[in-house]
């Protein structure tokens, strides 16, 4: 038997499940609209299958809650944190390692540490938090991601590139002292969870050294990337998850990760970086914002659990079965003609709202609205991706208009099974087959940062 042509198939068994709650079209209804129309504000209880986030919601292998039990919960110099450096350091080969309790804890650090303000940011697409901590630290965005990853239809293996020719138009306009690093995406996210190849990571880092700037990763779906670099780009198919990881962060300078992504964890993250003076400063600044420098808002038990959730990322046959399931779920929508950004990305399938419902206009966040109607016609949560994330221009007040509009169909590890995925794409084909039927929505209530997770909205009839 090859296992090789069966992805899909579970590299695991289940030892214990959660159960789930059927409820009726007409009770969704009722909880969409208490909710404003905002799949954010609902209750996970009514969630049938919760697509909303791989964020957090990923199942832990029997290794983690062994882990979990070998907490050693002292306040300083806790043996999990050893454990989690160790980690690091193997999967990806920083000197330096700051814990946090998420992704955006992180962030705050090394945007506080490297960013001076005025001085401008570029970075491969923006990252909600990361854009949101680059701004507060005083930093100014600037968008050096490819031309195709604003192209939902177009097949690029690598949509998350930097744009070598807008990196290099901003050192030229800006000056290279007034940038403060650039950021690189990997997986980007929200242009559908499309990798970054490593000939790109190699360009942008010798281009960004060359003129004395620093590469920051946004390592939080690094695994995910380092796969597709072994099954698309050339010479890197015999080699391994973790030696393509490796090299990856050899291109660059620091560090900020979500631990709740690729780690198979709940919760956790870090910042991670090579240069000592960088290092003190992010230890001096962890122990007001997040902990000790020792656990950084983590529980001991949660750092094992990463550390070693972690080290299961970079086992190729565990991200070739996380893949394969976005790419089932992928190829079912496109075998039924539903718009879709091409080609499928890592952690989940981003459906184009604007195609899905011509009728909306953006205005009246048509992404918005189709992850309502979704939940209402199967229970099946999703989030929007499109002008309600992207907020507004700090300066101007106006609403920004991303090109893409979509909603995101994000895949939790571990968690849904085969069936489950079957029931997610015959309810949007369904769903695409009534689009005559789609409405818009009003905004009620907008919340003044990060407005997609509290913002309330109401049905334009
Ligand atoms: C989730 C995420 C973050 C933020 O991490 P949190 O753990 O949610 O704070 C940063 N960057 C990317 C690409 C992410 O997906």
């Amino acid at each position: 038997m090859n296992f090789d042509k069966y992805p899909m198939a579970e590299p695991y068994k289940i030892k214990m499940v959660e159960p789930l709650k059927i409820t009726t079209q007409k009770y969704r209804e009722q909880a969409i609209k208490e909710a404003g129309y905002n799949t954010f504000l609902l209750r996970s209880e009514d969630v049938y299958i919760d697509l909303l986030t791989d964020s957090g919601t990923n199942a832990m292998s029997e290794d983690q809650w062994a882990g979990i039990m070998l907490g050693d919960e002292a306040y300083a110099g806790s043996k999990n944190y050893y454990h989690l450096e160790d980690a690091m350091y193997e999967c990806f080969g920083y000197k330096y390692l700051i814990p946090a309790h998420q992704g955006r804890g992180a962030e705050q650090l090394v945007s506080k540490t490297l960013i001076k303000p005025g001085q401008y940011v570029p970075g491969n697409m923006y990252f909600t938090t990361t854009r949101e901590h680059q701004e507060l630290a005083g930093g100014i965005f600037v968008d050096v991601i490819c031309d195709e990853a604003h192209d939902p239809y177009n097949e690029n293996p690598f949509k998350g590139n930097v744009d070598l020719n807008k990196f290099e138009k901003v050192i030229k306009e800006k000056g290279a002292k007034n940038i403060a690093y650039i950021t690189i995406g990997v997986t980007v996210n929200l242009a559908g969870g499309q990798p970054v190849s490593m000939e790109n990571l190699r360009q942008v880092s010798k281009m960004a050294h060359e003129n004395g700037i620093k590469v920051v990763l946004d390592a939080t779906r690094a695994m995910e990337n380092a796969y597709f670099i072994k099954v698309r780009e050339n010479g890197y198919a015999d080699k391994s998850i973790k030696q393509i990881l490796r090299e990856m962060c050899s291109y660059t300078d620091a560090a900020t990760c979500s631990g709740k992504k690729d780690f198979h964890t709940n919760i956790g993250g870090f910042a991670a970086c090579n240069d000592e003076q960088d290092a003190i400063t992010m230890r001096s600044l962890v122990v007001v914002y997040e902990g000790l420098q020792t656990y950084g808002g983590m529980a001991g038990r949660d750092m094992e659990a990463m550390a070693r959730g972690m080290l299961e990322a970079c086992q190729d046959h565990i991200m070739a079965h996380r893949i394969a399931q976005s790419q089932y779920l992928w190829d079912k929508l496109d075998a039924a003609g539903i718009p879709i950004i091409r080609p499928c990305g890592g952690h989940g399938v981003f459906v184009d709202a604007k195609a899905f419902y011509p009728t909306v206009p953006q205005e009246q966040y048509v992404a918005q609205s189709l992850a309502a109607d979704l939940y209402v016609h199967s229970g099946v949560r999703s989030m929007e991706r499109g002008i309600v994330s992207a907020g507004r221009d700090k300066v101007t007040g106006e609403e920004h208009k991303p090109k893409l509009e979509t909603i995101r169909l994000t895949i939790p590890r571990r968690v849904y099974t085969q069936s489950h995925f079957d029931i997610v794409a015959d309810s949007i084909i369904e769903l695409y087959s009534e689009r005559n039927k789609a409405r818009g929505l009003r905004m009620v209530y907008e919340p003044k940062a990060l407005r997609f997770f509290q913002a309330r909205f109401e049905k334009i009839l």
